[in-house]
C-alpha cells in the first residue's frame, strides 16, 4: 500500500482506533512448505489426485465455524482483559499479595517491606510467602492465579471454551492416479515438445470439463483438429481404473482415448468397452513413452490427412 492510500484509509477511520487483532489462517493444508487451502484440497480430491484416509477434529467458534481461535484470559471480578502477569509475594500477616516488586524496599539491608502494612518480612515460609505467578487485572487491581479463560474466533466472536463446536477435516494420501502421473510426468513434457516441432498443441495435466459437468484432469491431450487424449496404464488388468476410463470416454463424448499400458491386457477387459472410442496400446518393445506417443500421435494425423 502506498501513502498516498494510507493516508486515506486512516483519514477514513475518524474517531475509530486501529486495535491489534490475532489473525491466523485457521486450517490449512501443507505440504512442505506450501499451503494448501480446504478448497484447493477438496478439488484435488474431486479429481481423484488425494483420496481421504482418515479424520481429525478441532474446535471451532460456535457462531461462525472458524477454526482460527485463539485464547483470551479475563478477570474474574470486573471481566476485564487487561492483565499483567507477575511473580507473586504475600505478606502472611495482613494478607496482602502483590507483586513481588512492589514489595521491594529502599534500605540495603532490608529486601521486602510490606507496601500495605509497612512492616518487614524477612523468612520466607514465616513472613511472607512466595506463591508463584499471578495474574493482575489493570483495570480494577484483582489478583488471581486462575483468571477465566475464554476463546475469540478472528471473526470476533468469544465464547467460553466448552461451548465451541467441533468440527471434522480429512486427512488425505496421494491417489494411485498421481503416483502413475509423477512417473511418467517428464515423457509427457517430451512427447509436447516433440509435436510441437510438427505442429500439434499438445497439453500435459490441463483440466477438461465434460458433459455431466465435472471436471477432468487429463494426463496428455492434442486439442487442435482431434480431441485425442493419452492415459498411461502401468497395469492394465485392474478394472476400476479402466471402470473411469470408461466412464471419462462417455461424460467427453466427442475425444478419443489412447491407453498405453507396460502389460498386454486381459481379453475380457477388452469386452467391457468400445474399442472404436478407447485404444489401447500395449508398449511391447518397451519403447520411452514419448517416443510411443509420437510416433502414434503422427500415425493418426497421417491417417486423417
Ligand atoms: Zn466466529
Ligand atoms: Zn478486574
Ligand atoms: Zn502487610
Amino acid at each position: 500500500m502506498d501513502i498516498n492510500t494510507m493516508i486515506l484509509v486512516l483519514r477514513s477511520l475518524g474517531d475509530g482506533e486501529i486495535k491489534p487483532r490475532i489473525k491466523n489462517l485457521g486450517l490449512i493444508y501443507e505440504i512442505n512448505d506450501m499451503e494448501l487451502t480446504l478448497e484447493k484440497i477438496n478439488e484435488y480430491r474431486e479429481n481423484e489426485l488425494l483420496l481421504p484416509v482418515s479424520r481429525y477434529s478441532y474446535p471451532a467458534c460456535s457462531t461462525c465455524n472458524s477454526t482460527a481461535l485463539h485464547i483470551i484470559f479475563e478477570c474474574p471480578t470486573c471481566k476485564g482483559r487487561m492483565l499483567t502477569k507477575h511473580d507473586m509475594i504475600v505478606h502472611y500477616e495482613c494478607s496482602y499479595i502483590a507483586p513481588a516488586d512492589e514489595f521491594k524496599s529502599n534500605y540495603a539491608d532490608v529486601l521486602y517491606k510490606c507496601p500495605k502494612c509497612g512492616k518487614q518480612l524477612s523468612k520466607v515460609g514465616i513472613d511472607y510467602g512466595r506463591p508463584g505467578f499471578g495474574f493482575r487485572c489493570e483495570k480494577c487491581k484483582f489478583i488471581t492465579q486462575y483468571p477465566v479463560i475464554r476463546v475469540e474466533c478472528d471473526n470476533g466472536h468469544t465464547s467460553n471454551i466448552y461451548d465451541l463446536n467441533m468440527v471434522i477435516f480429512e486427512g488425505y494420501k496421494v491417489s494411485d492416479t498421481v503416483n502413475n502421473l509423477a512417473g511418467v510426468y517428464e515423457e509427457l513434457v517430451t512427447a509436447a515438445k516433440m509435436l510441437k516441432n510438427y505442429g500439434l498443441k499438445a497439453d500435459v495435466l490441463c483440466k477438461v470439463t465434460g458433459a455431466s459437468g465435472a471436471v477432468h484432469i487429463i494426463p496428455f491431450m492434442l486439442k487442435d483438429e482431434m480431441n485425442l487424449i493419452i492415459d498411461y496404464i502401468p497395469n492394465p488388468n485392474d478394472a476400476m481404473q479402466w471402470f473411469k476410463i470408461i466412464a471419462r470416454s462417455i461424460d467427453l463424448a466427442n475425444a478419443l482415448s489412447i491407453v498405453v499400458t507396460d502389460k498386454p491386457i486381459d481379453a475380457h477387459i477388452l469386452t467391457t468397452f468400445n474399442t472404436s472410442r478407447i485404444r489401447v496400446i500395449y508398449n511391447k518393445d518397451g519403447l520411452r513413452l514419448s517416443e510411443l506417443i509420437v510416433q502414434e500421435v503422427l500415425k493418426m494425423v497421417e491417417d486423417q490427412v
